[in-house]
């Protein structure tokens, strides 16, 4: 039907030029990224050897006639783009005209393809980009192609590939990211003839993601609250305070159901993590931005997947702000559940309350039971301790029906922080742990990491309103220091003011201090200083002053405070753990470490060999 043209000269000048076919997982994106503009509502993809062997696609999208199918493997024709202007808003994943001829350039390529409605369909075959044969064939509608052999033909390309495992594993990701993406879709991975994972079609966001992840991981996220500013909609899970990895394989993130990546979105990430997040540690996020696709260019990487905002500022604080505010939302009173989101596509179908959702509520196994039923000894609230992702589905889990996956009984997420009575103190050691008692078996808690907490969110707070109680120094300290880092802090000296540092400008870049938070003793006070000095350069270019003031309180001032190995009283220990539960976030420190560990009598009883 000719939907397909090429590209004018200065369009196809104007496309980000670049290389797609980098390695089999970038073949498995272009192909997937076809079908799924081809409207599929089902793609099924099987490779062999990591996919350099083989790597094939079928979907039931709208197929191509003849004159299309050959087109299509034409350079910079495509039938997404047709002129300059559309370039600016672009929605579909595709556009560049580019990746089905350089797919055929560099591997033994088959397509066969028919229309809906068509009595018969097209195959042709291309090997290293030359044309074999164009016939008649009697596939079903929609598109299947093959591309085998990847690189056969460029030898020097091949040698970079890696080993068919992480191959693998990077086309894995590429399947698991656009089937996040696209819960509307069914979606089937088949390695070697074994599957990896088979997901139904679902309305629901959250079966979806369930479904890839896993339940355990899937029942410590937090849904965000829908909601819409300056144009943009956001909406998806984020993991709990605590929930992280040390890659960004979980770390998603979908503009317009596109997946993106950026230092800006991440960065946004961390600050609205902020200290829920270890140093190193990486958020596992399902975010979906939403907006009109005219305020973003999708068009500045070959592979799509950087794209530039042009009000970036505004989308940063927005993502932090939400995320910020979905990580606090734990904790009032009525906690963030699940609710059917529906998939983020047609906005037609949605549900109120879902099984899933149903039974969720109903539970009221608090956290730690949960902890010791589906784990030996976890953090509290698990930091880590998660298998990555590629061991998360084991193929049965997989395989199993859908009635089954539905009927799974879905494991509470932590409803309710314990109290203070749930426990029972049995004494320290190392000066360090603190050994408790609770149903489940043994509690440790880091007191220095549960000190930081609770002080972090004392300071925290104090700063807030009437700002932190002080002490005024014998001696003002007067510091002198370099004309930057003099503005810098002279900037700053409102904040330095509310974390209790009594800081003044006292001549050409020199600083005074006379008073400084009562905690801080005489002794310490210039290492104190200098570390509050050292840090602040560090964290500028903060977005607000509170921001800058909590970091500081993480970083310094609990360092400082922190009761490290002291000997406690009994009473004193009850009243740590006490101020503890009370924290906004109890089960990490400031830095995202977690402050109490859970070990379960049944990994005391596997310990012992009473169970196997
Ligand atoms: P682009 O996606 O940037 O347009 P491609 O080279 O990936 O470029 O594909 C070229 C054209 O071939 C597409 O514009 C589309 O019209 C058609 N096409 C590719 N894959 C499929 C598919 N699975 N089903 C239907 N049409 C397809
Ligand atoms: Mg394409």
């Amino acid at each position: 039907m000719g939907k397909i043209q090429l590209l004018s000269d200065t369009l196809a000048s104007q496309v980000a030029a670049g290389e797609v076919v980098e390695r089999p997982a970038s073949v498995v994106k272009e192909l997937i990224e076809n079908s799924i503009d081809a409207g599929a509502r089902n793609i099924e993809m099987r490779v062999r050897r990591g996919g350099i062997s083989s790597i094939q696609i079928a979907d039931d999208g709208c197929g191509m006639d003849k004159t299309d199918a050959l087109m299509s493997l034409e350079r910079h024709a495509t039938s997404k783009l047709r002129e300059s202007s559309d370039l600016e808003s672009i929605l579909t994943m595709g556009f560049r005209g580019e990746a089905l001829p350089s797919i055929a350039s560099v591997s033994k390529f088959r397509l066969t393809t028919r229309e809906t409605n068509a009595l018969e369909g097209t195959e042709i075959l291309i090997n290293g980009g030359k044309l074999i044969s164009v016939k008649e064939a009697g596939e079903a509608p929609g598109t299947q192609i093959e591309a085998r052999s990847l690189f056969y033909n460029m030898p020097a390309r091949r040698k970079f590939l890696r080993t068919e495992n992480t191959e693998f594993s990077h086309i894995e990701h590429q399947v698991r990211v656009h089937a996040i993406a696209h819960p509307r879709i069914r979606f089937l991975l088949v390695h070697n003839e074994r599957t990896t994972f088979h997901l139904p079609a679902t309305e629901s966001l959250f079966e979806r993601v369930r479904g890839l992840v896993g339940n355990e991981l899937a029942m410590r996220l937090l849904e965000i609250r829908k909601q819409e500013r300056n144009g943009i909609k956001i909406s998806g899970f984020i993991g709990q305070p605590g929930v992280s990895r040390s890659n960004r394989s979980l770390q998603m993130i979908f503009l317009n159901r596109r997946p993106v990546e950026g230092a800006m979105l991440q960065y946004a990430l961390r600050e609205g993590y902020h200290t829920a997040l270890m140093k190193g540690q990486q958020a596992v996020t399902f975010l979906f931005l939403e907006m009109d696709p005219r305020k973003v260019d999708v068009n500045v990487h070959p592979a799509k997947r950087e794209v530039r905002f042009h009000d970036g500022n505004t989308l940063k604080s927005m993502v932090a702000d939400v995320v910020a505010e979905t990580l606090e939302q734990r904790e009032s009173p009525s906690p963030n559940r699940v609710r059917e989101t529906p998939a983020p596509e047609e906005l037609s179908v949605s549900f109120e309350v879902s099984e899933v959702e149903d039974l969720r509520q109903e539970s009221l196994i608090p956290e730690l039971e949960q902890q010791a039923l589906r784990k030996d000894w976890s953090p509290l609230l698990a930091t880590d301790a998660l298998p990555e992702p590629a061991a998360v589905a084991p193929e049965e889990a997989i395989e199993q029906p859908d009635e089954e996956l539905i009927e799974a009984p879905p494991e509470p997420v932590a409803t309710q922080v314990p109290k203070a009575k749930d426990f029972r103190i049995l004494g320290v050691i190392g000066k360090l742990y603190v050994i408790m008692e609770n149903t489940q078996g043994l509690v440790l808690m880091d007191q220095h990491a549960a000190h930081e907490r609770i002080l972090f969110e004392q300071m925290r707070s104090r700063m807030e309103t009437e700002g932190v109680p002080t002490q005024s120094l014998l001696m003002p300290v007067t510091i002198e220091m370099t004309p930057k880092d003099f503005d810098l802090v002279r900037e700053h000296v409102g904040t330095l003011q509310k974390l209790g540092i009594g800081a003044e400008v006292f001549g050409a870049n020199t600083l005074k201090i006379d008073s400084l938070p009562t905690f801080v003793s005489e002794s310490d006070s210039n290492r104190f200083i200098n570390d509050v000095l050292e840090e602040l350069p560090k964290d500028t270019g903060r977005m607000s002053s509170v921001r800058l003031g909590e970091d500081m309180v993480a970083t310094t001032v609990c360092r400082h405070a922190v009761k490290a190995n002291d000997d406690l009283h009994p009473k004193e220990l009850e009243k740590l753990l006490e101020d503890l539960l009370d924290c906004e976030l109890p089960f990490c420190c400031p830095h995202g470490r977690p402050t109490l560990v859970q070990i379960s009598f049944k990994e005391l009883e596997k310990k012992f060999g009473r169970v196997v």
